[in-house]
Parts: structure tokens; sequence; C-alpha cells
């Protein structure tokens, strides 16, 4: 027996759960349940986060928890509860399989049959950001190696346990060479480990394109947070409906499953709602707390009743569907369907999924690391780049020296072009050419100058060298 925290939502949440809980039942799923409030009640009486103290408790002391969507409140700042529970939890995997169920329901793509692996917790969503001038405002893109490494541990342990034969990679290295870079770095360190898995990379652009247009040349698709959220997305909807697909979040102790579909307040206290996103994350729930034998006979079921017509209003067409069915009959039909296979569709079998087990990330011995220069960032509201080149050429030392000017991101000084639009936003490169260790004293000479003669620095990044090769891009243009 598996105690597992259950949160009905809001919208349609409590019809889908109570359908969704009503087919576990009957299939005889060894779980306990703890029932917690999340969501708009808790939003609307002054909780920001949309979740209660004792509430986390239930979630941190059971692991698992099967979440119905929640409406959160328009305006007033109230944070998201989903991204606050992967965040705090450490669920770093979302996995969102996207399979078309031709001809049952309607899709352009007949044979679509794709596992989507996003990082969950990195990338632009650390969600530092910060106005810096009057004109611009920026958000950080981190990306960690123990980040990486999880994820793309975790894509090839999922092809392996559930037989998926090729992994691709999504990145746009070439452009963000260093965060892209590292994420596609890690992927080449790791595949070699699964000669099993065929493997390759994509970048984004032209991957998104060929996955809207040929989803049957991917197997399983593995790429950071940002690319992950809205080509997950793509998937789930061209293989017929965002209404079927569920998600799985998962950290190293934790777990959250859940379907990827929203509230859907309009729909709420019909019974009209699709339970089978909600149905979809519970199945992976069963998998990921060992049950696989019940996953597969719910999982069975389930492509039986699509199979059989049996629809919700969302998947109702004249000719292909039999039956027009509410949420409550909809479960009623998997439930007198347990025990069965489909007979088009093609049945799954789960019966040798193990309970993943992951290597710890071991962090590397620190690489040699050296201070070779530093940008800093400055707001000024002139033009002409010799301008500011000539003022902050002042502040310059002969350690550390002036070598570049550019203005988001590109090269204007020395060498600019009269047609690059320049901001009030300015990166100042301090950088000497001979390549050697600097001090970091000279760092802070250059800003001590800088504020003596009223020049606006709004912040600094050092350029490193590690192990020997610098650490950070070029200008746009050098
Ligand atoms: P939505 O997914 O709720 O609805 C989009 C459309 O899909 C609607 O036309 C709806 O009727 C239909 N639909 C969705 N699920 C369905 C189902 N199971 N069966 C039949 N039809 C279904 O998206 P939205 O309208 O943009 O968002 C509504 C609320 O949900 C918002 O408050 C949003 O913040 C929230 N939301 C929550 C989650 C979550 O909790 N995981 C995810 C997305 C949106």
């Amino acid at each position: 027996m598996t105690r597992i925290t259950v949160a009905k939502g809001d919208g349609i949440g409590p019809e889908i759960m109570n359908a969704t809980l009503a087919i576990l039942r009957a299939a005889d799923a060894q779980i306990e349940l703890d029932e917690i409030e999340v969501g708009e009640q808790v939003y609307l009486a002054g909780n920001m986060s949309g979740i209660s103290t004792e509430s986390w408790d239930v979630i941190r002391r059971n692991k698992v928890f099967l979440k119905a969507p929640i409406t959160t409140p328009q305006g007033g700042g109230y944070k998201s509860l989903n991204v606050t529970i992967r965040k705090m939890l450490g669920l770093y995997a979302n996995v969102r399989p996207c399979m078309s169920l031709h001809p049952f329901v309607q899709t352009k793509h007949p044979g679509m049959d794709v596992v989507i692996i996003r990082e969950n917790e990195e990338d632009l969503y650390a969600g530092i950001e910060h106005q810096q001038t009057d004109e611009v405002v920026q958000c950080l893109k981190l990306i960690s190696r123990p980040g990486c490494e999880k994820i793309v541990q975790y894509a090839f342990a999922y092809a392996r346990q559930y037989g998926r034969k090729k992994i691709t990679c999504f990145t746009k290295d070439n452009i963000m060479k260093q965060t892209d870079g590292l994420f596609h770095r890690v992927f080449d360190e790791i595949a070699p480990n699964f000669p099993d898995i065929e493997n390759e990379h994509w970048i984004v652009d032209i991957g998104a394109a060929k996955l809207a247009d040929t989803p049957q040349a991917f197997d399983l698709i593995v790429m950071p947070n940002l690319y992950g959220d809205i080509l997950s997305d793509v998937a789930a909807q061209i293989a017929g409906s965002v209404g079927l697909a569920g998600s799985a979040n998962l950290g190293q102790e934790c777990a959250m499953f859940e379907a990827i579909h929203g509230s859907a307040p309009r729909r709420a206290g019909q019974n009209m709602a699709n339970p089978s996103g909600l149905l979809q994350g519970a199945i992976m729930m069963l998998n990921h707390i060992g049950q696989a034998d019940v996953a597969e006979r719910v999982q069975n079921a389930w492509l039986k009743t699509i199979e059989d017509g049996v629809h919700t209003y969302d998947l109702y067409e004249e000719g292909t569907s039999q039956q027009k069915v509410g949420t409550k009959e909809f479960a009623q039909a998997v439930i007198a369907r347990l025990g069965q296979q489909p007979t088009t569709l093609t049945p799954v079998s789960y019966r040798h999924t193990k309970v993943l087990d992951l290597p710890a990330y071991a962090r590397r011995p620190a690489a040699q690391k050296d201070l070779l220069g530093v940008d800093v960032f400055v707001h000024w509201p002139g033009s002409d780049p010799d301008e500011l080149a000539a003022l902050v050429g002042e502040v310059a030392t002969t350690e550390l020296p002036l070598s570049m000017i550019t203005n988001r991101g590109i090269k204007v000084w020395p060498n600019g072009f009269r047609e690059t639009l320049c901001t009030d936003h300015w990166r100042c490169r301090f950088l000497p050419t001979h390549g050697k260790p600097i001090d970091k004293g000279h760092i802070i000479s250059i800003l001590s100058s800088a504020f003596a003669k009223g020049i606006d620095t709004i912040k600094t990044e050092n350029l490193y060298a590690f192990a020997g090769k610098p650490a950070f891009s070029m200008g746009q243009g050098q």
C-alpha cells in the first residue's frame, strides 16, 4: 500500500479527479489517499503561493502527489503553484508521452508516438529578472552541470526502461554556446554509456519544425526547460488533443503527476470534462510507485474505451465516435473494460517496469579558474559609442585596457556600424590581450574610478578561463 497525496483542484478538477480515483479503485491500485486543498480558495484566503504549510508537510511526507488542475486568480501577484511545487521539491524532470490514437481521435499524424522529456527547474525559469536601465530588462538563463546530467541520465534510463530506441536532444547551441552548449555536451558525454540507444542532436528551431511536420521521425526528445515547455504542448496538440496528455514531474525524492491542461472553468460542474489527461498522469504514477501491473490494466482498458468510440464531448466526432458520454460515464466505461485489451490500437506492456534507479550526481574536482578580465555594464543615455569609449577609456588601466563595447551583445566599438541600434545599456569589456590572469584589485580600481567620474555602472561580469580555456562569449561581430 502506498500513501499518496491528492488535490482535487479547481474548475473541472474535482470531477476528473473523482473519475480517475474511481478507475484506480476499481483496478485495485494499492494506494491510500491524503487529500489536501491547493489553488484558488487558498490563494483567495490570502496565501500568495496557493498552498498552506500543513499541505507542504503532507506532500513531503508522502512524496507522491496526484494533482488536478488549479485556477490561478488573475492579477494580484499570485505565484504559480506549479512552478513553486516543481522548484521546492526539486522535480527536475517533466515527462510527457504524446501518442496519437488514430483512427479514433483525429490527428494529421497517425503514426505519432513521442515522449518529450523537459528539464523542469533551470534555464530562463530560474526567474531571475532585473530592470537595469530605462530601456533594458534582463532575464538570466542559468544552466548547470548537475541539472543537465540529471535530466539526460533520466532520459536515457527512461528510454531503456520503456523500450525507446532513439533519443534526440534539442538545443540552440549554435547561438548559446555556453548554456545550451553545456546541455549538448553533457548529452554527448552520457550517450556512449547507452550503446543500445541511438542518439542525435538537432538545433531546436529546425527540430521543432520537423516535430510539427513529421513527428514519426522522433522517439524521445530531451531538451532544456523553455523549449520543452513550448514543444511539449505542440506535441500533445498535434498528437490529437492537449486534453489527452498527462505529465510526470519527477525529482530525487518526490514526484507530482497531473494532466497537462488547465482547470477549464467554463466546463466545470457539468459532467462534461474528459478525465483522460489526469488518468494518464495517474498511470505514470502507478508505474513510478512500482504498480506496473495495475498501470498496464488501466491503460489497456482506457485504450479499449477510446477504440470502442466511447468519447467525451471534446473527442466526439459524428461517424468515428459511437457514444457521447460525460465524465462519470467515461470512467464507468473504462472500469467496465478493465482486463480487456485494445484490438486496433497497440496494447501496452509495463510488466518489466521497475522504479528507475539513477546514479547520484558526483561533483567533479574544481578546474583551474583564472580571471582574465571584466565586463562592466553601464547605463549611459548617449548614442555615439566613440564618445562612451573616450569616457570609459579614462578609467581603463594598463593592466586592464578597454577592449570592446557592445550594445545588446553587438559590437559597436571599435569599428562599429552606424546602422546598429543602440539602447542606453552598454557592455564595456576590459580585457588585456596577453591572456594572463589578472588580479581582482584591478576591477575594483576601475569601478572606483568610474564612480568618481559619475559613470553609472549597473553590474559587472567577471571573465574567466576554466582549465585554460576562455569561458565567455565574444561580441557579435567581434
Ligand atoms: P485550459 O486547459 O483550462 O482550457 C483550454 C481549453 O481546453 C478550453 O476550451 C477547455 O474547455 C478545454 N479543456 C481543457 N481540459 C479539458 C478536458 N479535460 N476536457 C475537455 N475539455 C478540456 O486552459 P485555460 O483556459 O488557459 O486555463 C484555465 C485555468 O487553468 C487558468 O486559471 C490557468 O491558470 C489554469 N491552468 C492550470 C494548470 C495546472 O494546474 N496544471 C495548467 C494550465 C492552466
